[in-house]
């Protein structure tokens, strides 16, 4: 590619938030050039296409959102289809519930039929929780494990929360903070959709469909760091535009912001329907692995899966990140909150540089709201 001498936005990252930008920048007339350390576009929100189905390359992505402005963005880019988040959750006693914890998992963990039946249940198990705390006297919930009990009771944490929590944080549910269960709903209707939000759904096509429609009118460069010739970028343009990790930016100087990673092992099998779900969790702490997606279960329903002959699963282990692995889910505890407040400070001087998205501002981010912040920043 011919690359112009100068450009107003050099943009780090061809994930979601830099290709949203690159799009409003292009459309507002200015010139932009993204450059991607990848050999390839959408962040992790990349789908590659194997024998017909669009694998989630980076782990299940489902896009959820309550705001219409994001929605009919990314809808007017790209048609979304109908998926909605149903996974199922394998248990340690064998059997299988729905998730999120309705009225189908009361059912299939206790027989009740009626909301009233299932809140019998659920306070006879909290008061038992909250009895127990007292006596302890303990007032508030101190972590995970005792908001967990207090929130649902004892049969749900053990057969459905514990083993799954313990795998995809590698740490007891006593040392991790009561907030990572406080988001998950709990409803006394038969509703399995996994998600409140309004709108949900796939990139037909999938994600990389999508991110080539932001991209387009854009220079692009794979396979090229940013810190190979940080100098040279900066001198190309304007105004950067850095979503790669905030303490890489600044040379660690407060030292690394850790995360956690996941491994994913990609198969293809010789049958057309392998699991009936786009996502199966399994919840004993003898499993090694946290979950099996699906893939064609994201865009094919009904009898249209029988199309394919195959199918691809992808088995997702949980594992702690070291330096050289892929950053996943940054780790929002005491110390790494104050670190990243270091960083975000001298990021708030620059005054020619945006940082935006999950790596270069440190927080679990959802699709929606990462494109929404790259909808509002001040070209
Ligand atoms: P990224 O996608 O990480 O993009 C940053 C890009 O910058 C990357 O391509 C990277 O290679 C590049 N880069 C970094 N450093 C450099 C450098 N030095 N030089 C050049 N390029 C560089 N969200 C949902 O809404 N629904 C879901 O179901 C969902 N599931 C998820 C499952 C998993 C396992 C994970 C990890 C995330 C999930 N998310 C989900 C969140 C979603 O992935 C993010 O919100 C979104 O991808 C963030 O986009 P981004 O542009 O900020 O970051
Ligand atoms: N969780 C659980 N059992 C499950 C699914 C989730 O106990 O089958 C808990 C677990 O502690 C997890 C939290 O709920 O960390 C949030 O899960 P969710 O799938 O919503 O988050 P994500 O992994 O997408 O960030």
């Amino acid at each position: 590619m011919e690359l112009k001498s100068h450009y107003d936005y050099v943009i780090v990252g061809a994930g979601l938030f830099g290709a949203t930008f690159a799009r409003r920048a292009t459309d507002a007339g200015y010139t932009c050039l993204v450059i991607e350390r990848r050999n390839h576009i959408a962040g992790n929100v990349y789908t590659q296409l194997v024998d017909g189905i669009n694998v989630h390359r980076y782990g299940a992505h489902i896009f959820h959102t309550s705001d219409r402005r994001v929605w009919d963005f990314v809808n007017s880019l790209i048609p979304f289809n109908r998926y909605t988040n149903c996974p199922v959750a394998q248990a340690p006693d064998g059997k299988l519930y729905n998730l999120p914890f309705n009225m189908n998992t009361f059912y299939q963990m206790w027989g009740t039929k009626t909301p009233a039946e299932a809140i019998a249940r659920l306070e006879e198990q909290r008061n038992e929780a909250v009895a127990a705390m007292k006596a302890d006297g303990i007032t508030e919930p101190r972590n995970l494990r005792e908001q967990a009990l207090a929130l649902i009771g004892r049969d749900i944490f053990r057969q459905l929360i514990e083993g799954y929590t313990e795998k995809q944080w590698g740490r007891p549910c006593e040392s991790l903070p009561a907030f990572i269960i406080k988001r998950l709903p709990v409803r006394l209707t038969f509703d399995n959709n996994y998600f409140n939000d309004i709108y949900q759904g796939i990139p037909e096509g999938g994600y990389t469909r999508l991110v080539e429609q932001l991209l387009y009118g854009a220079d692009m460069l794979l396979d090229t760091d940013f810190f190979d010739q940080r100098e040279h970028w900066m001198s190309m343009c304007d105004k950067l535009v850095y979503t790669g990790p905030i303490d890489r930016y600044y040379g660690y100087r407060y030292g690394h912001l850790e995360y956690r990673t996941v491994r994913f092992e990609t198969e293809t099998l010789d049958t057309p329907n392998y699991q009936g779900n786009a996502v199966v969790n399994y919840t004993s702490a003898d499993v090694p692995y946290t979950r099996i997606i699906e893939h064609k279960h994201f865009e094919t329903f009904g009898r249209a899966v029988y199309d394919n002959p195959v199918t691809i699963i992808s088995r997702e282990y949980s594992t702690e990140w070291a330096p050289g692995m892929e950053p996943y889910y940054p780790v929002n505890d005491e110390r790494n909150t104050q670190v990243y407040d270091q960083y975000r400070h001298l990021a708030e001087k620059e005054q020619n540089v945006i940082f935006g998205g999950r790596l270069a501002r440190y927080r679990y981010y959802d699709m929606a709201p990462v494109i929404a912040e790259a909808l509002e920043i001040p070209l």
